[in-house]
C-alpha cells in the first residue's frame, strides 16, 4: 500500500492507494502520525472517498509534514560517498569510522514533491542534495535485535537531506547546515514494507536538471537497516513515526570537480525504485510553506 498526505479541495487528508493513481481518503486518521501510532491493516473502508492523484484539485504533501521528532540521519553510509566527502574537505570528513555516524536533522515542516527548496543565499553559498531511503518506524523499538528489526518498520519513503556545505563544515557539528527551513523534502508517499521482499534492495538516483548525478543501490549501505535499528534501539526508544534517513551514495555536488552546487531554478529529482520520485525546484526567494 502507498500512503499519502494530500490536500483535496484545500483540506489535508491521509489517503491510501494501491496503484499510485487513485487514492482513498482514510477519515479515521487526522494525520499520518496518527495512522503510524494507531497502525493500519491495509484495508480500505467500503465508503471511502476516492481521489485521482494526478487531478488538479489534489496536492500531494510530504507524507509526514510535521514529524514528531527530528529525523535521525546516517552520515557517510555508502563507501563511495566517504571518498568524495573527504576530497571536498579533509578536516571535516576524514575520520576513522569503525561505527556508524548518527546525527540529527531538525525539521519544523517537511515539504512534499512539487514544492520549493529555498536557497538561503544570505547564509548558504554551497547548497547540496542527498537522496536517501527513509525508514519509517511503525512499532515501538527498544532493544531490538537486527533479526527482528523488520517487524518494527512500517514502510519507506524518499528523503532529500538538503545540506548547506559551508555551514556544515563551519560549525563543525552538521546540525545547523542540515536543518534550515525547507531542507527536508520528503515523499511522494510511504510505501508499506509488505510491498517489498524482506529488507529492500532498491536503485537510488538523483537527477539535477535531467542530468544523472547519483546512482547506486541501497544494498551498498555500509550499516544496513537492521543493524541501524539494533544499534539505536539498544539505548533509544524508537517510537512510531520515527524517520531514519539512511545516508546518501556518491554523486553529491560537493564531490564534483568543480563542485556543482544547486542554483536558483534548478530541478532536483530524487528517485528510488518502488517508491517513486520526489521532485523539487530550488528557489532564491524566501518561501512560506502552506500546509
Ligand atoms: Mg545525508
Amino acid at each position: 500500500m502507498r500512503y499519502y498526505t494530500l490536500k483535496h479541495k484545500d483540506v489535508a487528508h491521509v489517503a491510501a492507494s494501491k496503484d499510485g493513481k487513485r487514492a482513498y481518503i482514510l477519515r479515521a486518521y487526522r494525520t499520518m502520525n496518527m495512522l503510524l501510532l494507531k497502525g493500519h491493516d491495509g484495508s480500505i473502508p467500503g465508503l471511502s472517498e476516492a481521489v485521482e492523484l494526478g487531478s488538479p484539485d489534489v496536492e500531494i504533501l510530504s507524507p509526514i509534514p510535521h514529524p514528531r521528532q527530528d529525523v535521525i540521519c546516517l552520515g557517510i553510509n555508502y563507501a563511495d560517498h566517504a571518498k568524495e566527502a573527504e576530497s571536498f574537505n579533509k578536516d571535516a570528513f576524514s575520520k576513522e569510522r569503525p561505527d556508524p555516524i548518527f546525527f540529527s536533522k531538525r525539521v519544523d515542516y517537511s515539504q512534499g514533491t512539487g514544492n520549493i527548496i529555498p536557497m538561503h543565499e544570505d547564509i548558504c553559498d554551497s547548497l547540496d542534495y542527498e537522496t536517501e531511503l527513509g525508514v519509517i518506524i511503525g512499532k515501538e523499538a527498544y532493544q531490538v535485535k537486527a533479526s527482528e528489526a523488520l517487524d518494527h518498520i512500517f514502510g519507506y519513503t524518499i528523503v532529500n537531506d538538503v545540506s548547506a556545505r559551508n555551514l556544515q563544515t563551519k560549525h563543525k557539528q552538521w546540525y545547523f547546515g542540515k536543518s534550515l527551513d525547507g531542507f527536508t523534502p520528503m515523499g511522494p508517499c510511504i510505501v508499506s514494507k509488505d510491498e517489498f521482499d524482506g529488507i529492500p534492495e532498491l536503485d537510488i538516483k538523483t537527477y539535477v536538471n535531467g542530468d544523472l548525478r547519483q546512482s547506486s543501490n541501497t544494498r551498498n549501505l555500509i550499516t544496513d537497516i537492521p543493524e541501524i535499528i539494533e544499534t539505536l534501539s539498544a539505548g533509544m526508544t524508537l517510537s512510531p513515526g520515527t524517520i531514519i534517513a539512511t545516508g546518501t551514495p556518491s554523486g553529491v555536488a560537493m564531490g564534483m570537480d568543480p563542485p556543482g552546487f544547486l542554483e536558483d531554478g534548478d530541478e532536483v529529482i530524487c528517485e528510488i525504485e518502488g517508491i517513486g520520485r520526489l521532485v523539487n525546484k530550488v528557489c532564491a526567494s524566501d518561501v512560506e510553506y502552506e500546509d
